[in-house]
């Protein structure tokens, strides 16, 4: 792949420090960085999807791309579309056809011979009408001259020109109807046809013939001028991009299918109680590369046909998420910055610690130590959003602070949703963030991908009528179960009460919310329990995240960022998190000093830190850790 290169000004450093943000790149602004021609040369990271594109586009084989949106996958197919031969390219026009007037003819020709056959087409039809004009006007003459003058009728006279001239309006109608319809016209392409259909109906996808309202009379339009491409037609000699391609209906799929096996498809009206619908024409030609993309998801909806179809005649390809965060890349990143300008075309450009605090963003984003973010499209978004705001303000360049500024603005819909529903809670005093309760616990999760959220959670326990149950309400009541279920083996280890004779109540404060994962909550339940069967409060300005093994071990959980950030948020002073995510954490300067990240490994540090200190607590976590920690082999990592 290429590397970064520069012009004006700048220069890059040959081995810059671990710690220089822009692996070398000494620029005045994003401006002095060249963003190469090729689409191909663009893409950033995803160097297996990229080698896959290349030799696909030389072999023309269809390649299958899943992974996250907005990492490059429609790129890529538009990339491979500029890399195939635009020498092939053809024209397709649709004729008339005198024996059945619903079975037009088709005629593929080179490209830029369409525009020209039409052109003479019309010429012919024009010189024809002249000619016919002249001889209506002839013979009307005559008429009325004799009716005028040898007969004497002059009434007769007008009605009988009257007719005439109706009779060849009429005629020049159907004359008409011999221009063929130019349906797939590539004469001012510069590169083989990038057509995109994610998402497309019937029509858009496999061509459609209109409605006619007016079928006879000399009213109608011929049906060969009705017939309308579709998109496998359009991407003929060229590239046919579907994402989410188990979206699309099996009928569709299953024609999808055919086009690809036969190369050919005929365009009829897709509505069926529609006058297209009788219409046929013959095969157009359907010769493209397909690249369908999606999540994992989509390969397993996708029609088993179609799905083995690519397998065997092409490539699958996994996308990345994330990339290995070194110099190199962060001057791509940089020249990320550039192409995004290049792109939008209004944006001022990025000086350089404008883009260091992108790449800071992409670091951040990828939730992984070591690692950026290859989430391109949120990542241009905040480009965009920056650029904006320094526009506005009729900024020369754009700013850090622009892209500070941009950061607040350019958060996800969960983001935003987060954010409110913290605001509301506050509103409410809903969120507890300060004393001791018993029983109450603030617990973390992640909503959506990138935003966490609080979600206080409430444990009661009472003497049981029957065996003892585990009552929860809502979606996570499977979790709850499951980590009481842990809690109770390490319970019975030290504790005189024996859970299963109890039953245990455990109350997600106000989950209305969709998406909440609830998985990582289960040392949050389990404090919430002993503190409820111990009767010893919690530190409310304290929040927490964790998986529990029935050992007591605490598991990694992801997005700890994004609940360390929602901690902060809801004022919480002191947030724990499992020792093992330790490297994943990434917060903004902001949030740093607002908490104190508390890792911990065993449950026990989770009650020292979590419990009001009594001599109690202080013999329960000693009796824990006497009974369950060094007994334990350390950090098991799920
Ligand atoms: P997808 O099809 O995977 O959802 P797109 O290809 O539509 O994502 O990406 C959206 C935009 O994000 C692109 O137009 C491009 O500007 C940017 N982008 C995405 N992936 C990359 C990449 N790997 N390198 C450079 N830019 C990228």
């Amino acid at each position: 792949a290429v590397d970064v290169e520069v012009d004006g000004e700048a220069t890059i450093e040959e081995n810059p420090s671990e710690d220089d943000l822009l692996g070398g790149l000494r620029i005045g602004s994003t401006q002095e960085i060249e963003v190469p021609d090729r689409l191909v040369d663009q893409v950033i990271g995803q160097e297996h999807a990229r080698d896959v594109i290349l030799k696909a586009a030389k072999q023309r084989r269809h390649v299958m791309m899943i992974g996250s949106p907005g990492t490059g996958k429609s790129m890529l197919a538009k990339a491979m579309s500029e890399l195939l031969p635009k020498e092939e390219l053809q024209d397709v026009l649709v004729y008339h056809n005198p024996d059945d007037g619903n079975k037009p003819k088709v005629r593929t020709v080179p490209s830029g011979k369409g525009e020209q056959i039409v052109e003479a087409h019309k010429e012919e039809a024009r010189k024809r009408n002249q000619m016919r004009s002249f001889l209506m006007w002839i013979i009307i003459a005559i008429v009325l001259g004799y009716s005028l003058i040898i007969a004497g009728q002059i009434l007769l006279g007008i009605l009988a020109a009257g007719i005439i001239y109706l009779a060849f309006r009429y005629g020049s109608r159907s004359g008409d109807a011999m221009i063929p319809n130019l349906i797939v016209n590539n004469a001012d392409q510069t590169t083989a046809p990038f057509e995109d259909s994610t998402g497309a109906h019937a029509g858009a996808l496999l061509g459609d013939v209109r409605h006619d309202p007016f079928q006879s009379g000399g009213m109608e339009t011929p049906s060969h001028d009705r017939v309308e491409p579709g998109a496998i037609h359009k991407a003929n000699k060229g590239v046919l991009f579907i994402d989410e391609i188990n979206t699309l209906d099996i009928r569709s799929q299953q024609h999808l299918m055919t086009a690809i096996q036969e190369g050919e498809f005929g365009i009829t009206g897709q509505s069926e109680r529609s006058s297209g619908a009788m219409v046929q024409t013959e095969p157009v030609p359907t010769d493209f590369v397909m690249v369908a993309a999606g999540n994992l998801d989509a390969m397993e909806n996708m029609h088993p046909a179609l799905r083995s179809r690519i397998k065997g005649y092409g490539y699958e390809v996994y996308m990345d998420d994330t990339i290995e965060d070194s110099p190199e890349m962060r001057r791509k990143y940089a020249r990320f910055v550039a192409q995004e300008v290049a792109k939008d075309g209004r944006l001022p450009h990025f000086t350089s610690d404008a883009v260091e605090e992108v790449i800071l963003e992409a670091r951040r984003r990828a939730g992984r130590k070591g690692h950026l973010t290859l989430e391109f499209r949120n990542l241009g978004g905040l480009v965009r959003v920056a650029g904006d705001i320094a526009r506005s303000e009729d900024a020369e360049n754009t700013t850090r602070d622009h892209v500070l500024q941009a950061k607040g603005r350019a958060r996800s819909i969960e983001q935003q949703i987060a954010d409110e529903y913290i605001q509301r809670r506050k509103d409410y005093e809903l969120s507890v963030n300060e004393g001791f309760v018993t029983g109450r616990v603030n617990g973390l999760a992640v909503m959506g991908q990138d935003s966490g959220i609080m979600l206080p959670v409430m444990a009661e326990v009472t003497p049981s009528q029957g065996p003892g149950q585990v009552i929860a309400t809502g979606q996570l009541k499977e979790m709850a179960e499951e980590s009481v279920q842990n809690v109770s083996a390490i319970i019975k280890k030290f504790s005189d009460q024996d859970l299963s004779e109890m039953d245990v109540h455990v109350q997600f404060v106000q989950t209305g919310q969709q998406g909440v994962d609830g998985d990582s909550a289960s040392i949050t339940v389990a404090t919430a329990v002993i503190s409820a069967l111990e009767d010893i409060p919690v530190d409310q300005a304290l929040a927490m995240t964790g998986s529990l093994s029935v050992r007591g071990d605490v598991l990694p959980v992801g997005g700890v960022t994004h609940k360390i950030e929602a901690a902060a948020k809801a004022g919480c002073k002191r947030v724990i998190i499992p020792a093992a995510n330790e490297q994943d954490v990434m917060i903004e300067d902001e949030y740093k000093e607002m908490v104190e990240i508390i890792p911990v490994s065993h449950i026990s540090e989770v009650l020292d830190v979590a419990l009001e200190g009594e001599p109690e607590k202080d013999s329960l976590v000693d009796r824990l850790k006497t009974i369950t920690g060094s007994a334990l082999p350390k950090k098991g990592v799920r």
